[in-house]
């Protein structure tokens, strides 16, 4: 069993983009090789401003490389809540930049040819209570007529046709979102920011930041100092020492995916016959699709611990357990990949972005990052080139987690776990 991100494991070689001479300044540097800062650097560059990024381990090694890769539609917290906080004329603007991000992935994969499988298989948002198909019902309503957004449901009969799995209590099906090849997308998107004049610089950290009298910032890093008229904080859940603010605002959650063997596409069919992107309703819940090579990934929070390899060993086998619970005809397939990784969670659970201090960052798409990270590398292009206007996370603040002392190693995590794993096991 390898214990690497199938996704990194079955992308092209990158090339090695370490040991770079740093140059001694540059009109951006972005910190941080993920999508929100590949998309960053390839914005800004495209915008014509020398750019340099500065990534501590390599492109991708950061939850881009190692997540669920699904490009879901939807706001990360239900729109029911979002009304409850802002007027509906922002949970609209949110809602549509949410689903634009789609889009904006799929644009970027055509332009830059990059071949990464990107596919509207759609979303399968399964009911894992009654209830919660019931919840669903009032949902498809909301979406279509608050947000003009067709989705389908499907009774617990109806899925059959869809999930060859009797775990379920029936489905919200939708249509617009997308699968893709994410370590080819990372990779692609590394290339293209090159293309467009961006200097990628691996395995060289950021270690300290200082903001300069006359404008601009002095960045230290482990291969030298460089000095930069703008900053780009792209560091999300992987925030270090180097950066404490935004430690303070994030709550870090591990989470781990197992990829099974090649099951052969007749047999990956059955189990999944139109692809699609299988998310569950659980508080602590799964989230589920076919690969390429049809195999199947199955990911999720297995337990409330942060990844390492020894703790996504233990991960996987719990992954195993319920896989198997919930696609019995799998006991007995072979695991092939298991690892784990970070997401990086705000307290009021949606994405921030903005400017502190002047230095600019994007970060806590809690969950929903292939899609927004892409996305707002774009929307931070445009903040750096005078246009506020652009952030659609504009004026949401960025609430510190209300822990006394808290410095962004979630302690407590282990206790509001045990409280939903619970829960999600009253049926
Ligand atoms: C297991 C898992 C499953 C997920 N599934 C999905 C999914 O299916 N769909 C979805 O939309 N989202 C998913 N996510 C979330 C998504 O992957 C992230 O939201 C997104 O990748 C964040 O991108 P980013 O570029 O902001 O951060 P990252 O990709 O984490 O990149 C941050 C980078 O900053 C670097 N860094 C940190 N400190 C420094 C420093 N001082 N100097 C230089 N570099 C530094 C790190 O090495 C890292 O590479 C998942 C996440 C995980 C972990």
């Amino acid at each position: 069993m390898k214990q690497i991100p199938y996704w990194l494991d079955t992308a092209p070689a990158l090339p090695d983009r370490s040991g770079r001479e740093l140059p001694d300044e540059a009109d951006v540097v972005v910190i941080g090789g993920g999508l929100t800062g590949l998309s960053t650097a390839y914005h800004t560059a495209r915008k014509g401003a020398r750019v340099v990024l500065v990534e501590k381990d390599k492109v991708g090694s950061g939850a881009s490389g190692r997540n669920g890769s699904m490009c879901t539609q939807g706001i990360t917290i239900s729109t029911a809540e979002a009304r409850k906080r802002y007027s509906q004329e922002r949970v609209r603007e949110l809602y549509d930049a949410f689903r634009e991000a789609v889009d904006v992935v799929e644009e970027l994969t055509k332009k830059e040819r990059i071949d990464c499988d990107f596919d509207r298989s759609g979303r399968l948002g399964v009911a894992f209570k009654p209830q919660h198909f019931e919840a669903m019902r009032a949902k498809q309503r909301d979406l279509a007529e608050n947000f003009g957004h067709e989705t389908q449901l499907l009774t617990r009969g109806e899925l059959k046709s869809e999930l060859a799995s009797d775990y379920y209590h029936g489905a919200l099906l939708d249509p617009l979102s997308a699968g893709l090849h994410v370590g080819k997308f990372v990779h692609g998107l590394a290339e293209a920011a090159e293309r467009a004049g961006a200097e990628i610089h691996e395995r060289n950290a950021a270690t300290g930041l200082t903001r300069l009298s006359g404008g601009g910032f002095l960045v230290e890093t482990l291969n030298g100092t460089i000095r930069a008229k703008q900053v780009m904080a792209a560091t999300d859940a992987y925030t270090d020492k180097a950066m404490p603010w935004f430690r303070k605002r994030l709550i870090n959650v591990g989470s781990f995916i197992i990829v099974t063997e090649p099951l052969g596409e007749a047999r990956a069919k059955e189990l999944i016959p139109n692809a699609r992107l299988v998310v569950d309703s659980k508080n602590i819940g799964h989230y589920i699709r076919l690969t390429p090579d049809h195999r199947l990934a199955f990911g999720g929070r297995a337990r409330f611990a942060p990844s390492n390899p020894a703790s996504d060993v233990k991960s996987g086998d719990i992954l195993k357990r319920e896989m198997t619970e919930i696609f019995p005809q799998l006991a007995g397939v072979r695991i092939d990949y298991v690892w784990g990784g970070t997401v990086g969670f705000s307290w009021d659970r949606v994405p921030h972005a903005g400017e502190v201090d002047g230095l600019y960052y994007s970060m806590g798409y809690c969950g929903h990052g292939v899609q927004m990270a892409t996305y707002m590398g774009r929307a931070v292009a445009e903040m750096m080139d005078g246009r506020p206007e652009a952030n659609p996370l504009r004026g949401l603040g960025f609430p510190k987690v209300p822990v006394p002392f808290y410095n962004g190693t979630p302690w407590f995590l282990p206790f509001g776990g045990a409280y939903y794993k619970a829960k999600d096991r009253l049926r």
